[in-house]
């Protein structure tokens, strides 16, 4: 009896990352040109591993500036101030004020870290050759996937912003350094979660199954 489920590598074939369709690249080879649409084919997305642990390392580094420097320099009537992160969650911190404070936190600070977190799990857990809670693994890369297509910033600064308007009238308001290791942090993550190859995660497991035929 052959196996019902058998993955395309197993198979010599490569599905193009483009327009989907299988192919067989020359004998030998691993990598091919999709005859359909001309765009490279791999049997698993060229030094995945290594490209996703490159770019969730840089957004671990950049994680740390991102909340000691200020993002935000704000002048008002009573004077200007600079404020990180975590200051700004801070006074936001009110009896009508706290559920944009509790976004802020979120969005910026809980948010990417459990990206970071993730997505070093995921890397490690495949790097071991890991054959369990497979399942539960790509749920929880998919999760990473859909989080990484909103802007986080767009909601920090507009929540940010929003929120300190009602505060007090502001004279003037500008990004301080620290947003822009905010950005890269939701930029690097992205990258990493892009650059992953999901299918990393099954591949111990179907080798697993192959050997026990
Ligand atoms: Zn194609």
């Amino acid at each position: 009896m052959s196996q019902a489920a058998a993955n395309a590598m197993a198979l010599g074939l490569q599905s193009c990352e483009t327009c989907m369709l299988l192919t067989r690249p020359a004998a030998g080879a691993h990598e091919g040109r999709c005859p359909r649409c001309g765009s490279e084919t791999h049997f698993r997305k060229p030094a995945s591993l290594q490209r996703t642990a490159a770019l969730v390392v840089a957004a671990a580094i950049c994680y740390i500036p991102a909340n000691l420097l200020p993002v935000m320099n704000t002048t008002t009537s009573s004077g200007s101030e600079t404020d990180t992160i975590l200051q700004g969650v801070v006074l936001l911190w009110s009896p009508t004020g706290w559920p944009l404070a509790l976004i802020v936190l979120f969005a910026s600070v809980m948010i990417p870290s459990a990206k970071i977190l993730a997505l070093g799990y995921l890397l490690v857990t495949v790097q071991r050759g890991s054959v369990r809670n497979s399942g539960q693994r790509v749920r929880l890369y998919r999760i990473v996937e859909l989080i990484g297509r909103w802007s986080m910033v767009d909601v920090f600064v507009a929540t940010f912003t929003a929120a300190l308007v009602q505060l007090q009238p502001l004279m003037s308001i500008a990004p301080g350094p620290g947003l822009v290791f905010f950005a890269a942090v939701v930029v690097l993550t992205m990258l990493a979660a892009e650059s992953f190859d999901p299918r990393l995660i099954w591949d111990p497991s179907s080798e697993q199954e192959a050997d026990d035929v």
